[in-house]
């Protein structure tokens, strides 16, 4: 339950955006970070009202409406209906409640009330009428709330059966029943009903409340009871007071559905005006102009990973909180092309966009223009003058001088600039103005306008960055790599060999040590001014784009990357390590549209297109200005997602999984499928598998939900799966299945005792005839016998041979390919006589499974496999390897001839007509091709071929690799 404190940080801050201001000049910035999704029948729900929510322990999403229930996954909705399967008499389901052990109680239309602990349904006996409520409670006790028959409580014995009924106030309708220590509330339509274990029901009347029906409960755990009444909601802060009114903007609300979700904040749902949140700050609504399905609200639920789900009229709605804000023309910024922020000393922040600059003091956004006219222009770049004043950079008309709302002066080409395209504007400590262009860079002092060009020593004339550092050194950023300036010329640095890195988009110090961090297009470069050394981290590092475009400080341990892809974070101290060689890879954290940003593309080449502000960093992007807030990242690496196994079958057939799994020997292929029940970011959830008694490590399944194995032995095996989203850990999330295979007749012991047993039985008749009869017949009994031996002899080596033999394919299988390798291995060792080895994969031939059939891709392997017959010679060796992987072995045969064979077979599979199959269905294979030149053991020559392998479905698929050793490449 690790995550549930992780999340409560971002939960707190649940907050509902209001609609934003449509003003041109000013604007309010949205003040938290939420973000909304919708789900109704087009996304696979059976109706768009939802009658309840509930999440059971295993991690499901569970939804009640009229036409079933569906169970989620975060990817797919199972509908369970009226039926045999549920036992519910009706497919209306009003409500959804979990018990104390972790079981879903259903009840709904026609009285129909059932259990499920997730693999059986146990339907109990029917109500008399439509139930709106069930619950059960700690002494086994079952409440019902119904539809004109009152509320009805049943005593249940341990199987759930009834031992004792009684109803209260039978002529009511009850919507709702809440349970405490001492009985029950009732939200009925004569009012509030309390009733105690011990005593008498009574409705809760008097002045307080208003004599309206009472349509929805909620206790919290101060003690207090909330009321939601056809007319407005009400609380009770303890059990003498009185009640009085939660808010004077609620008072006339009918409140259908309460929630207090973990922040402390109150939801409330009502009939036809919407949702309602109340908190420290106030009530706030929102309704269907915020995206809300519908303004009728049935059901509110939290679910463990504090998202906010939200039932309606009209669908399924979901608020979840994300990292990143962005501000747009919505909030009242001038354009949504952000090119350029900039930190005012003033507190404000300048943004530069593509149709003029804002600045952002507090909640608002304002135009910057001359009274009620904007500076209209495209704006690269910003910059502070020390008194206050902006440097504004534009894309055609060079440098604006800014100052109390005007225009004081303007340096472009007119006035000696090299260019009016302003890329990036320093104000160095002696005030000098440094100004990059896309044609060189130019310096406004006293004395007037330098321009340094390529003859200078600047390594380019596009000029993209410019600062200063701590010790007041000069540093460019340019399309052919840095420069210094030094004595009023400049000197190149190139990058070139960092993989060829040229671009250097941002430069930004790192002063406790005296580095710089430079963005670049090959990733992130540290330089060190004072030995030049420059180290790389980038794509081989494991960095997942190429093209860096700033790098910002968050103060809190770690850079913010910006990219055309995205925003990265990562840990400096990783950068540092990986700089310094003494680790490999970085690990990342990539920032996109799922995370709040409107556009993943953040801009570059003009800036600074990212900064530190007020505790956040701030990007510009394509669409708007995205920012986010370190210290409240919602931390997706400590969640613990629960995994679950949702289907499992055996040579196609579904097996029951409430238990260990007993399979039938024989069989051939077993299917597994499994979901992380995530679903703040279901699509990117990865996992990884473990069959223990199969695989030796743990194996990554990326974001694939479904394991295949074919071709097990008889065992013992257990199924083992783990879920996470990205970059984060595992963190314990695992499940397990158990289950076997029966060995077949002659794979067990007894059947050979057997086999001795009934063998020696018929000796022995044969002797006692023998003795008996006369010595011909004797004669011919032993004849019998010993043409008996032979059947028996020969139909065990038949089995024997069946038990080396794919079923499939009628190649040799996996057992008797690693024995024969071994044994060919080691014989052409020692009489020093070469020995190949191919192995063959199909290329995407998921995709044949999937758009034609399991049966299909069977018969495509049979179809290969007479390929793979018909091109080996008697001697050699053609086996399929498992799955859809074939080995192929030749001695007397080196790689380069064996990869002659494998280029034939490739084509001959490449022109093989499977049109019988399925129109217009090719196949592709891949070879990786090995010797036994550079092998010790035969599990090189194995490593080999598919490393081999591994580059053939690198570079393209459908093409025969030989292993090259390190040595020769
Ligand atoms: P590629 O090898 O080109 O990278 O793509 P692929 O789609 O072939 O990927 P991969 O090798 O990882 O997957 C092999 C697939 O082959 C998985 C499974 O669906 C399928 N497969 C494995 N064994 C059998 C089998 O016995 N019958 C059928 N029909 N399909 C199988
Ligand atoms: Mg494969
Ligand atoms: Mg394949």
């Amino acid at each position: 339950m690790r995550h549930l404190s992780i999340l409560a940080a971002a939960c707190g801050l649940l907050c509902l955006v209001l609609p934003g201001l449509a003003h041109p000049q000013v604007g309010r910035l949205p003040f938290d970070d939420l973000h909304h999704q919708v789900w109704t029948t087009r996304e696979g729900i059976p109706h768009n009202t939802i009658n309840a929510i509930a999440q059971t322990p295993d991690g499901y999403l569970w939804f009640a409406t009229w036409e079933g229930i569906a169970r989620f996954n975060g990817h797919r909705f199972r509908l369970f209906e009226r039926g045999p399967e549920t036992g519910l008499p009706d497919a209306g389901v009003l409500s959804l409640s979990v018990d104390e052990g972790g079981r879903l109680v259903a009840a709904g239309a026609r009285g129909g009330l059932s259990l499920t602990d997730g693999h059986s349904w146990q339907p109990l006996a029917t109500a008399p009428t439509m139930i709106t409520h069930a619950v059960i409670d700690s002494h086994r006790q079952l409440w019902i709330a119904t539809q004109g028959a009152g509320v009805i409580r049943r005593q249940l014995d341990e199987s759930g059966r009834m031992v004792a009924q009684e109803s209260f106030l039978s002529s009511a309708s009850a919507h709702q029943v809440l349970t405490d220590d001492r009985g029950a509330w009732a939200a009925t339509s004569r009012g509030l009903l309390r009733i105690p274990h011990v005593g008498e029901a009574r409705l809760v009347s008097g002045t307080d409340l208003p004599s309206a029906p009472v349509l929805s409960l909620l206790a919290d755990d101060d003690g207090r009871l909330f009321v939601g009444t056809e007319q407005g909601l009400y609380v009770r802060d303890g059990l003498e007071q009185p009640f009085r009114s939660v808010h004077a903007r609620l008072d006339d609300l009918a409140v259908s559905a309460l929630l207090e979700d973990r922040g402390g904040a109150l939801w409330i749902g009502t009939i036809n005006s919407g949702l309602y949140r109340l908190n420290g700050g106030g009530v706030r609504h929102l309704g269907t102009q915020d995206g809300l399905p519908n303004n009728r609200v049935v059901s509110l639920y939290q679910d463990f990973e504090h998202s906010l789900w939200v039932g309606t009229n009209g669908g399924l709605f979901r608020l979840r909180s994300a990292p990143f804000v962005t501000t747009t023309r919505d909030q009242g910024l001038v354009g949504n092309y952000v090119r350029a922020v900039m930190p005012h000393a003033d507190g404000s922040l300048w943004v530069g966009t593509s149709e003029g600059v804002s600045r952002i003091d507090g909640e608002q956004a304002r135009t910057v223009g001359d009274g009620d006219d904007p500076i209209a222009l495209s704006t690269l770049s910003l910059a502070q003058m020390p008194g206050g004043d902006v440097l504004i950079g534009t894309h055609s008309d060079g440098v604006l001088h800014w100052r109390d709302g005007q225009v004081v002066a303007r340096h472009d080409r007119a006035s000696g600039l090299p260019s009016n395209d302003i890329r990036y504007i320093l104000v160095d400590r002696e005030q000098r103005i440094w100004i990059a262009t896309a044609s060189g860079l130019a310096r406004v002092d006293q004395e007037g306008t330098t321009v340094f060009l390529p003859r200078d020593g600047l390594p380019g004339d596009f000029v993209i960055a410019v600062e200063e550092d701590s010790r007041g050194q000069i540093w460019v950023g340019t399309g052919f790599g840095l420069a210094r300036y030094a004595g009023g010329h400049f000197e190149p640095i190139s990058l070139y060999h960092l993989d060829e890195a040229m671009y250097v988009y941002g430069i930004h110090e790192d002063r406790t040590r005296y580095r710089l961090w430079l963005a670049t297009d090959r990733g992130l470069v540290r330089y060190d001014p004072i030995s030049g050394d420059a180290e790389l981290v980038g794509r081989s590092a494991g960095m997942p784009v190429d093209k860096l475009f700033h790098v910002v400080d968050d103060r809190h341990g770690a850079f913010w990357l910006t990219s055309n892809r995205g925003i990265i974070r990562v840990l400096q101290e990783q950068a540092v390590a990986v700089a310094d060689g003494e680790r490999e890879k970085i690990d990342f954290e990539l920032y996109t549209e799922g995370d709040g940003l409107l556009s993943a593309q953040a801009n570059g080449g003009a800036g600074p297109p990212a900064a530190w502000h007020e505790g956040r960093v701030w990007v510009a992007t394509a669409v708007g200005l995205a920012s986010v807030d370190p210290d409240h990242l919602t931390r997706y690496e400590d969640t613990v997602l629960p995994v679950s196994i949702e289907h499992f079958a055996a040579d196609g057939n579904e097996q029951r999984i409430d238990g260990p799994v007993k399979l039938p020997a024989g069989t051939g292929r077993v299917t597994i499928q499994y979901a992380g029940l995530g679903f703040i970011m279901p699509q990117r959830i990865r996992y990884r598998t473990k069959l223990e008694g199969f695989d030796d490590e743990w194996v990554d399944r990326r974001g694939q939900n479904v394991a295949e194995y074919t071709n097990l032995g008889p065992g013992d095996y257990v199924f083992r799966v783990s879920a996470a989203y990205p970059y984060g850990d595992w963190n314990g999330s695992e499940t397990s299945l158990r289950f076997s295979i029966a060995p077949l007749p002659w794979q067990r012991a007894w059947f050979w005792v057997v086999v001795i047993l009934a063998l020696s039985g018929l000796i022995g008749l044969a002797t006692q005839w023998r003795m008996r009869r006369l010595e011909r017949r004797a004669r011919e009994l032993s004849a019998q016998v010993d043409e008996k031996t032979r059947e028996l002899k020969q139909q065990a080596e038949n089995f024997e041979r069946q038990a080396r033999i794919d079923q499939l394919t009628g190649l040799a299988n996996r057992r008797a390919f690693d024995e024969w390798l071994a044994e060919e291995f080691r014989r052409s060792r020692s009489e020093d006589r070469p020995l190949s080895l191919v192995i063959m994969d199909l290329d995407h031939f998921k995709r044949v499974n999937d758009e034609y059939s399991h049966l299909i891709g069977d018969e495509v392997m049979r179809v290969v496999a007479d390929v793979l017959r018909k091109h080996v010679r008697a001697g050699d060796q053609a086996a399929r390897w498992g799955g859809e992987e074939f080995t192929l072995t030749f001695h007397d045969i080196d790689g380069e001839q064996a990869a002659g064979i494998s280029e034939r077979i490739r084509r001959s599979i490449e022109t093989t007509d499977f049109g019988r199959l399925a129109p217009d269905l090719t196949i592709t294979a891949s070879f990786g091709v090995s010797d036994n030149r550079q092998a010790q053991n035969y599990e090189d020559l194995l490593r080999q071929a598919d490393q081999a392998l591994f580059r053939a479905k690198d570079e393209g698929r459908n093409r025969v690799v030989v292993h090259v050793s390190e040595t020769d490449s």
